[in-house]
């Protein structure tokens, strides 16, 4: 991989944090903006200008660097002089094709791309925009191909916020106000949480033998997997369970808080599903496309999936998203006679397959996979080093490059602490440094930087983290 130290460069920051055009930005949009959509205060937002690599510009011309990616989207590095290429190519010959009428041929470029690299002998696939549209073909085609219209969905689980997908995502916040109007046939297991396992996890491995007086941090990783498939297998066969067509689960749970399970439970989830005549769907939206060290979290657990749905880093930074499943299960859709059963305006958005075959060349070429699982390792053990000072830190998890950092109140209880973690965001952004917050408490620090991120910025992020951590200790 070369390392292109122009769009890898240390934040410089030259105003107040947010500055005088963010902030007067942010006053113009409050006034068009429905108040729901971007969240503001005296520290945030800032507004975005230019980004290119790991940096980002913002109105006021202060460079940051970005540890989120951009929700996880620019893998390959905001603007990568490839996919800008595509996309500039792509743009000038066409911007819009009929995606399910008369397509771009690109369209069948990117398809064959994605086919090749999905673990299936022969795979078909349904492209969307969003990542909640590829949870949706989903959750449809599990509908289609078993006849049920229910779901096994995980505490914490996020898979978008359409209707559908909101359906399966735990997130009261999100839910509540639409709670009669989401599928009322999803059923919810427990993911198995290593740092914070839930009561009914708890109380599950106590049946197993696990002595409930035992703190929760010495159940054995492998008892706690055994514990969620138990419950798991209690709802699938339970009267609720019989209207289950598919069990819809994320590799490592992203926005739920970088949370990585036991090894053991992705597969003891394919066996549950196999027992049962139920598909596994696995969304890798966030962990696809080499996020997580290899080319799809499930790959590290060796299965596959009945059904994938990717998105976010695919293209590098244009919307576009794909359900993919083998020919047999997605053969649950009928011939289309004229009108197809799930398409949009934007099907086979041209521009965004063009920036697709780049970002999927790029990560090959570049040995993104890989380097995101050495980079990732190197980057967890340093931050472990640096978290060891700091008690708030209650947990540093995550695979490749997806790291989440556990903010506590007390190390003991393990409470979230999502005060502190909304403290050092913004301390962050002052320095030059953009992160999220994630978790269902809102309390974990969220790293999820391209892919190609220099070692150098990794290394300052743990030296900015450790600076923050001792002033706001000092405070
Ligand atoms: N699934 C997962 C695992 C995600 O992380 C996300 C987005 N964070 C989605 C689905 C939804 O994607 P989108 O926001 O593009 O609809």
């Amino acid at each position: 991989m070369s390392s292109d130290t122009s769009r890898n460069q240390l934040p410089e920051i030259e105003s107040s944090v947010p500055g005088t055009a963010s902030l007067a930005l942010a006053g113009r949009l409050a006034r068009v903006e429905s108040r729901n959509v971007t969240f503001r205060s005296p520290d945030s937002p800032i507004f975005w200008t230019r980004a290119a690599g790991s940096n980002v510009w913002d109105a006021d011309g202060n460079r940051y660097v970005d540890l989120t990616a951009g929700f996880g989207v620019a893998a390959v590095g905001h603007a990568h002089p490839r996919v800008l290429r595509a996309v500039r190519d792509q743009a000038a010959r066409l911007q819009h094709g009929m995606g399910d009428v008369h397509p771009p041929e690109v369209k069948v470029r990117l398809l064959e791309a994605l086919a090749d690299r999905a673990p299936y002998s022969d795979p078909r696939i349904v492209l969307g925009v969003t990542g909640s549209e590829a949870v949706e073909i989903a959750l449809k085609t599990a509908c289609l191909s078993t006849g049920k219209p229910g779901a096994l969905a995980f505490r914490g689980a996020y898979h978008g916020l359409g209707y559908g997908a909101l359906g399966v995502t735990d997130r009261a916040l999100f839910r509540a106000p639409f709670e009669t109007q989401l599928n009322p046939h999803t059923v919810w297991a427990e993911y198995p949480d290593p740092y914070r396992p839930s009561e009914r996890l708890l109380e599950a491995a106590a049946r197993g033998g696990y002595s409930p007086g035992m703190a929760a941090r010495d159940m054995e990783p492998g008892r706690l997997v055994d514990a969620a498939l138990e419950l798991a297998a209690e709802l699938l066969d339970s009267e609720a369970g019989e209207r289950v067509g598919a069990v819809i689960v994320e590799p490592v749970q992203g926005r739920g808080g970088e949370i990585v399970p036991p090894p053991g439970f992705l597969t003891g989830l394919l066996d549950l599903c196999r027992e049962r005549g139920l598909l596994l769907i696995c969304d890798e939206i966030f962990t696809g496309f080499g996020r997580t060290g290899s080319w799809f979290g499930s790959e590290a657990e060796g299965v596959i999936p009945d059904i994938l749905c990717v998105g976010k880093a695919l293209t590098g930074g244009m919307p576009i998203s794909a359900c993919i499943g083998s020919a047999d299960i997605m053969d649950a859709w009928p011939d289309s006679t004229g009108e197809a059963m799930h398409t949009t305006t934007f099907l086979g958005h041209p521009i965004a397959c063009a920036a697709a075959l780049a970002a999927i060349r790029v990560i090959e070429e570049e040995g993104l996979v890989e380097r995101a699982h050495l980079a990732g390792q190197r980057w967890r053990e340093e931050l472990l080093d640096m978290a060891q000072h700091y008690p708030v830190v209650g947990d540093v998890r995550g695979r490749g490059l997806m790291i989440g950092l556990d903010l506590v109140a007390d190390p003991e209880t393990r409470q979230p602490d999502p005060d502190l973690a909304g403290r050092v965001l913004v301390e962050a952004l002052r320095r030059g440094w953009i992160l999220l917050t994630g978790g269902p408490h809102g309390n974990v620090l969220s790293l999820t930087p391209p892919l190609n991120i220099d070692n150098g910025l990794l290394s300052g992020a743990v030296d900015m983290l450790d600076e923050v951590f001792t002033d706001l200790e000092s405070d």
